[in-house]
């Protein structure tokens, strides 16, 4: 018996090393690779800039996109001195005749500004500069304009003031400006998402400081889960979270820029007619939609045309839905939407 084990010792001998070669090689594996998103973040158009990328490794694409903001910023923003915008709202390089030829990228956001200004009657008004610069919201000011500057500014402004031909602008008052905050973000994401599909890109997501736009789906093949921003909370609370792919969400409100002064509170959307911060019932509007151009305009729009015009606005759009939420917490969503419980 004793024989026996010991002639069996070599062949088990060769079993556990076997084994120990086979563990060392396991544990060696590659590890299966669950692949992280690609992610960066920067500072651009007054918020932060955030692109996910699910579904490739390249990071030269998060710098091309970022790169495309950045360049877009300095042709639509209306404070950098070197920006397109600045130039034409001061008048610089004019043609013999008097219009100014401008870029195909800023003729094509004007051409977008006039028609959502047109379509609004003038609630959505791409002439503001006027206002918005005495307002000044972007910086720390903090400084109610008296009334006899808004006034003056409100004699500055008129979309109907502003033509468009092809490239060429014209402007029928030497000192209307325009602003083009309230739809230039919505152009710049879906500019962004454009270069992504270009480059093969089918699952990402663009956030312009809480504008979301969905490249395609998630990598698994579901929707993207975007969720509706509760006013004034915490950036991750939400009032309800959709299911979404390939779609755009903007939200305009009262929390986003604003200031308290003498116990008044003042918020950066504006009353065309009067100068002043708009007035109503609501907090905030949420649009989705495919094109993140349409959505920043229109929650901009339906912000200022109130719950009653903004809806019917709504339910007249295709395949556009809102939803609003008044002061005291209460939703509102165009007919086509219906929120999931959260
Ligand atoms: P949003 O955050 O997209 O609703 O845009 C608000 C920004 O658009 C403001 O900071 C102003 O620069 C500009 N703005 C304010 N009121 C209006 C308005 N009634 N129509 C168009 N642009 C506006
Ligand atoms: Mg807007």
């Amino acid at each position: 018996m004793k024989k026996k084990f010991s002639a069996l010792l070599p062949s088990l001998f060769l079993c556990l090393l076997i084994f120990l070669v086979f563990l060392f090689f396991y544990q060696r594996r590659p590890q299966e690779q669950k692949a992280e998103p690609l992610q960066a973040t920067k500072m651009l158009l007054n918020t932060v800039v955030t692109v996910t990328i699910y579904d490739s490794t390249d990071s030269a694409l998060l710098d091309g996109a970022m790169k495309l903001c950045a360049d877009y910023e300095q042709i639509f923003s209306r404070t950098a001195k070197d920006s397109e915008l600045y130039r034409l709202n001061h008048r610089q390089n004019p043609n013999p005749d008097g219009s100014f030829t401008v870029s195909k990228e800023l003729a094509e956001l004007l051409k977008q500004g006039l028609f959502y200004s047109e379509l609004s009657k003038g609630a959505f008004d791409i002439s503001l500069a006027p206002l918005t610069s005495l307002w000044d919201f972007g910086s720390d000011r903090h400084q109610v304009p008296t009334d006899a500057q808004l006034q003056d500014a409100l004699g500055k402004t008129g979309y109907a003031k502003i033509h468009l031909d092809g490239q060429k602008v014209t402007f029928d008052d030497e000192e209307v400006q325009l602003d083009l905050g309230a739809i230039a973000k919505g152009y710049i994401a879906d500019a962004m998402k454009d270069y992504l599909l270009e480059n093969n890109v089918k699952s990402a997501i663009i956030n312009l400081g809480g504008n979301v736009l969905c490249v395609g789906k998630k990598p698994d093949g579901k929707p993207f889960k975007i969720g509706v921003q509760k006013p004034f909370a915490d950036r991750n609370e939400t009032i309800a979270v959709l299911d979404l792919a390939d779609r755009s969400v903007v939200s305009s409100g009262i929390y986003e820029r604003f200031f308290e002064k003498d116990g008044k509170f003042y918020h950066h959307i504006l009353n065309p007619a009067t100068g002043y911060p708009h007035e109503n019932n609501l907090s905030a509007v949420t649009i989705i939609s495919d094109r993140s151009t349409d959505g920043d305009a229109l929650s901009t729009t339906c912000f200022v045309l109130g719950l009653e015009k903004g809806l019917e606005l709504i339910e007249s759009q295709t395949d556009v839905q809102a939803v609003f939420i008044t002061k005291d917490g209460e939703v509102h969503t165009s007919k086509n939407l219906v929120l999931p419980l959260s």
